[in-house]
């Protein structure tokens, strides 16, 4: 979804729109893919996480109204992505 390119979804990580520790309406990693809701794909990779920000994919497919804050996502990128 951040870069278009096709993948498995089992190399993506599903992110949610939901709230951070800090209360702000954000976007969160759902690496186990449970969290109900509307989710999106992306590779979980600081790459394609920046791309679908900046192209504002995430805020659209999340239909979230007003901009979701994605420190929380990208601080975790690292942990996410490790083996
Ligand atoms: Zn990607």
């Amino acid at each position: 979804m951040g870069c278009r390119v096709r993948a498995a979804k089992s190399d993506l990580l599903r992110v949610v729109a939901g709230v951070d520790q800090q209360g702000r309406k954000a976007v969160l990693p759902d690496a186990g893919a449970t969290a109900p809701g509307r989710g999106a794909y992306v590779h979980p990779t600081p790459e394609c996480v920046d791309n679908a920000i900046r192209r504002r994919a995430l805020n659209r497919a999340l239909r979230a109204g007003e901009a979701l804050d994605t420190q929380a996502l990208t601080d975790r990128l690292p942990l996410i992505h490790s083996p």
